[in-house]
């Protein structure tokens, strides 16, 4: 009998750490991505989060543990080369049995070209003049955005940013994980099932706030907002690229104020790392409103709530800034 108390004990000790184990070890590079993995994961296991969301993925550096999360990964998630360019290179020597999804490929997802040209600042997070959103200032190889490609047309990255492609993501790490782990496909599928619906709420819900917006011009600092833009028939009258820690010369603030003014905006938007005064210096002698659009939810928690939470905050700054 004594025995037999001490095999179950022991079996129970032998059995614990597989059920740990049982859940695989998903990595996602940003935020909003995240909040969508973490969803349908819920109940199951967590995922690591690459990239803190108030760092830009144009211009992270991967540090040493996230280069050991990546290697000791079961499934990485990324949007692709396009946004995490940082990510193409150890993406290359991570072991063969790793799963990688590369989020501008999966099915469903509606994909935009880049703009760029006439009321588009070229998208250049700063390797020219130096300026750099987010953290790591200096790190300037490999930029994807504004070298290379010149033959074919290059998409849009931020992808995120429309429910429809939300839903596509909210898919496809559904079947990757189900694939990588049948004994939890039953979770993965109830959880995304219950996100695809409150995605169609979310979307019901935006659309007929912004519906009173829909033909008032707005300018924006970053050119990040393109799928929810057209999600939503919203009309956007440029970007303008501006650095976020420093002011403008005097020549380039009278060359952006024409802009502004030429654009007849009704409101710029800036982000959150963007010093106040620098957008007060350009919107002074303007009839243009400011506002601030945060793309990645730099103050969000990693929750699957936060991804319903940040684009409820585009369209709320949206709406109070170009109402009235
Ligand atoms: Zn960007």
């Amino acid at each position: 009998m004594r025995r037999f108390v001490l095999v179950a004990a022991l079996v129970s000790l032998m059995l614990a750490p597989v059920m740990a184990w049982s859940a695989p070890r998903v990595v996602v590079s940003i935020a909003p991505v995240h909040h969508l993995v973490s969803g349908v994961m819920q109940g199951v296991g967590e995922p690591t989060l690459l990239i803190p969301p108030g760092a830009s993925p144009h211009h992270y550096a991967l540090r040493p543990s996230d280069m050991r999360a990546l290697q000791a990964a079961d499934v990485i998630i990324w949007v692709g080369p396009e946004l995490e360019s940082v990510m193409e290179r150890p993406l290359q020597s991570v072991p063969g049995g790793v799963t990688q999804v590369s989020l501008m490929k999966a099915p469903g997802m509606t994909l935009l070209p880049t703009r760029e040209g006439g009321i588009w600042d070229k998208h250049d997070h700063g390797h020219g003049d130096d300026h750099n959103h987010g953290h790591n200032h200096g790190h300037d190889h490999n930029h994807g955005h504004d070298h290379g490609h010149a033959q074919h047309v290059e998409k849009d990255a931020h992808i995120w940013l429309s429910p429809d492609n939300a839903a596509a993501i909210v898919r496809q790490t559904r079947d990757t994980l189900s694939e990588r782990d049948p004994s939890n496909a039953p979770s993965y599928a109830a959880n995304a099932e219950a996100l695809l619906e409150r995605l169609q709420t979310l979307d019901a819900s935006l659309r007929s706030q912004l519906s009173a917006i829909g033909d008032r011009p707005f300018i924006v600092f970053h050119d990040a907002y393109q799928y929810f833009e057209h999600h939503y028939g919203l009309t956007p009258a440029g970007s303008i690229t501006v650095d976020p820690s420093r002011a403008p010369g005097a020549q380039r603030v009278r060359e952006l104020r024409q802009r502004i003014v030429g654009s007849d905006a009704i409101c710029v938007f800036s982000e959150p790392q963007f010093e106040p005064r620098i957008v007060r210096t350009l919107t002074e002698g303007t009839t243009a409103r400011s506002g601030v659009l945060d793309p990645l939810g730099a103050e969000l928690p990693t929750s699957p709530d936060s991804y319903f939470r940040l684009l409820e905050n585009l369209a709320e700054s949206m709406v109070t800034c170009l109402t009235n």
